[in-house]
């Protein structure tokens, strides 16, 4: 799914992958430019043929209580 043209580069849109960090399932929301050797949540290191790094956790506010939704990031994006 797309959510958004991405901030970062002219051609990438904003696409949700479904992850699973630490046993728990995650959305990440990443540019489709952006490529990692690991998508784990800690390790992050850009594929060769990757031309963005774009990326947004579903989880990333979740020590304040609040995962971003769709709408959220849609927002976010425009
Ligand atoms: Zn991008």
């Amino acid at each position: 799914m797309i959510l958004g043209k991405c901030p970062y580069c002219d051609d990438g849109s904003i696409e949700v992958r479904d992850k699973e960090v630490s046993g728990k399932k995650v959305k990440l929301y990443a540019c489709t430019n952006a490529h990692w050797k690991t998508e784990d949540g800690e390790v992050f290191e850009l594929r060769d043929d990757a031309t963005c790094e774009f990326r947004i956790w579903q989880n990333a506010l979740a020590k304040y209580g609040k995962w971003l939704t769709y709408k959220e990031v849609r927002e976010l994006l425009e």
